[in-house]
């Protein structure tokens, strides 16, 4: 799946939610989180991204990987 890190946080471009085909991509309080079982890896979400904050989750940038945690804890259950 793809995921948001990090350059999201208090940028919320929103232009990544025209642009996905499924609509895996929820609005949370200060940035945007992709449903990780949702994504089809389209990739659509990355090139429209202004802050670049859409990676792969294998090519996410090592200084973005702890959003991985960040992104996990917004879709646990409650
Ligand atoms: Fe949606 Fe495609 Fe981005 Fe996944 S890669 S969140 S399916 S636009």
């Amino acid at each position: 799946a793809y995921v948001i890190g990090e350059p999201c946080i208090d940028v919320l471009d929103r232009a990544c939610l025209d642009e996905c085909p499924v609509d895996s991509i929820y609005e949370g309080a200060r940035a945007l989180y992709i449903h990780p079982d949702e994504c089809v890896d389209c990739g659509a979400c990355e090139p429209v991204c202004p802050v670049e904050a859409s990676y792969y989750e294998d090519d996410l940038p090592k200084s973005l990987v702890p959003f991985l945690q960040d992104n996990a804890r917004f879709f646990a259950e409650p």
